[in-house]
């Protein structure tokens, strides 16, 4: 019983979920529209380049709300994996600071500060484009509602056992405060503090719902103290692990403007990559073919001192590749005559025919989507990948990565990581037991668990049976159990045999379900491990 009620009320929040969504999309979307209609019918050019730039206002604003939609809903199901590198926590802050200067200072003359506190270290282990992305959110609605004043982003440190420590970020306004009353439910998908928020200042409602995610995937917690008319402060503290720097010969100290970074390559042993300053006769090619992407990427190439050679579809810049050796090689995924993926599967077998010691970098550049872009990118054999819209920060941290680095120690471990990470999310199944609680925890992963069993034995039949259509139906059922648990992997494997049954490809669908059994035992025996784990710690 109390499964079916948790179902229903899953069921009423989705539909208020689409609700809210079709009107945050078709608000701009009418603009959009009717903007257009508009420029058609007026000769007056002021009246056009007013309407042109309702137009990009919406079409930006429809963006954001689809890049924090894709967001929330890749937590959500699980498919975030954090990323464990070592990074510079006073990088961290400067690249916000810079990156909120213009909207601070000069469009809202506020004052913009940051501090650092003496004991926070240097160099820590975590994921830096999360939690940049939690303090942009931060800083932005910091400076949204501030009318007059100052801003101040401040960190500081807690140090625990051993390499432990607990960084604590603030970021405090002088803006319009925050009812008492309502200092929870902002952290809610969609809820703004009041109803004339939405006409006054915009917005969705959702920055903070995805910050609190984050920071909860990072074992942390985020919390706000404020009251109506006398400013905010919000606060996030996560647990990391220090890096210990100084003793590392490589180290080359940090300075202004150098590219440096350091990458973890190996879990249990720590290597520092010195300051990486790329050259600029690193070879590079730039396989992309709209035009617009190639001016904006070769501006900020040219930003960084490098001049890429430039392909326009795949299959070129698999012929560039063969004629020369490239450092490094950024492919487009959709490409006209050969897209990225193939591409790319081409080079890696004509690398293998070669020998393993040649192996050339390749960073796929792709659309933001759903379907674990990332892992289908990796499995065709880029190394690493960039989403668009590209920026000059996020294009010098995987040149940092990949150039002059021991690219094949990096990639092996980097490949080992995701796999073990994608396997089971437990991000995912602490993320239930904190909705839940423990009791219904235990209820639904043990009804699940069953399901896991039941269904992948059911499924068996069925294939064996060559009844396409049952396996499909059952297929679909075990990936909601899959999804329910964050079991990603196996999760996958029956949305790929749902996929085949639909098809009919009876052959197909034999030859993936060979390793049914494996994947269902290796799967199952990994949930139940974190299950208890989950249960264990909290
Ligand atoms: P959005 O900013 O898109 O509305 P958020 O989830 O980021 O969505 O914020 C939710 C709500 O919390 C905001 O609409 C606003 O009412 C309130 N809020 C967030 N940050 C601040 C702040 N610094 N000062 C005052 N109110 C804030």
């Amino acid at each position: 019983k109390r499964a079916k009620e948790q179902a229903e009320q899953a069921n009423k929040a989705k539909s208020a979920f689409l609700a809210t969504m079709s009107h945050e999309i078709r608000t701009p979307m009418n603009a959009i529209i009717g903007m257009a209609d508009f420029v058609e019918d007026t000769s007056s050019q002021q009246e056009r380049s007013e309407a042109m730039s309702i137009i990009k206002e919406s079409g930006q604003a429809l963006l954001t709300l689809i890049n924090d939609i894709l967001d929330l809903a890749k937590i959500e199901s699980g498919e975030m994996a954090l990323a464990n590198e070592i990074f510079s926590v006073r990088d961290l802050i400067e690249s916000v600071r810079s990156m909120m200067h213009y909207p601070a200072t000069v469009q809202k003359k506020l004052e913009l500060a940051t501090y650092v506190g003496q004991d926070v270290p240097k160099a820590i282990v975590g994921d830096f484009r999360r939690i940049r992305q939690i303090l942009i959110n931060l800083v932005g609605n910091a400076i949204k509602f501030t009318n007059s004043g100052q801003i101040l982003l401040s960190v500081a440190s807690n140090s625990l056992a051993g390499d432990k420590a607990s960084l604590q970020f603030s970021v405090k306004d002088t803006g319009i405060g925050i009812q008492e009353d309502r200092l929870e439910d902002i952290f809610k998908n969609f809820v703004q503090a009041d109803e004339t928020t939405h006409k006054k200042f915009g917005g969705t409602g959702l920055g903070l719902a995805i910050s609190k995610r984050l920071v909860q995937s990072m074992n942390g917690k985020i919390w706000v103290e404020s009251s109506s008319g006398k400013g905010s402060e919000f606060i996030f503290a996560i647990p990391i692990e220090v890096e210990d720097i100084e003793s590392s010969e490589e180290y080359l100290g940090q300075e202004q403007n150098t590219i440096e970074m350091a990458f973890r390559t190996n879990s249990s042993e720590t290597t520092f990559k010195s300051a990486a300053i790329i050259s600029a006769d690193s070879r590079i090619l730039l396989a992309e073919d709209d035009p617009i992407n190639q001016l904006v990427l070769l501006k900020i190439f040219k930003r960084l001192g490098l001049t890429p050679e430039l392909a326009v579809n795949g299959l070129e810049a698999l012929e560039m590749a063969s004629a020369k050796r490239y450092d490094m090689i950024f492919m487009d995924v959709q490409m006209p005559e050969m897209d990225g993926l193939t591409a790319v599967k081409e080079l890696r077998e004509r690398e293998k025919a070669q020998g393993d010691e040649c192996h050339t970098n390749v960073v796929a550049l792709t659309a933001f989507s759903l379907e674990g872009d990332e892992q289908m990118c990796i499995k065709a054999g880029m190394d690493d990948y960039l989403c668009k819209p590209i920026n000059s920060f996020d294009l010098q941290r995987v040149l940092c990565r990949w150039v002059g680095s021991d690219a094949k120690a990096t990639i092996l471990n980097k490949r080992s990581l995701r796999a073990d990470e994608v396997l089971v999310n437990k991000t995912r199944l602490e993320t239930l037991y904190d909705e839940v609680g423990a009791e219904t925890f235990e209820t639904v992963t043990n009804i699940s668990l069953l399901g896991i069993k039941e269904h992948s034995q059911e499924l068996q039949k069925a294939i064996e049976n060559g009844d396409s259509k049952l396996t499909g139906t059952i297929a679909h059922k075990l990936k909601g159990v899959c999804l329910q648990l964050g079991a990603v992997e196996l999760g996958n494997y029956s949305n790929k045999l749902e996929l085949l049954a639909r098809k009919e490809l009876s052959t197909e669908i034999k030859l993936l379900a060979s390793t049914l059994e494996e994947n269902v035992n290796k799967s199952y025996a990994r949930i139940e491990k974190i299950i208890q784990e989950v249960l264990g710690n909290r």
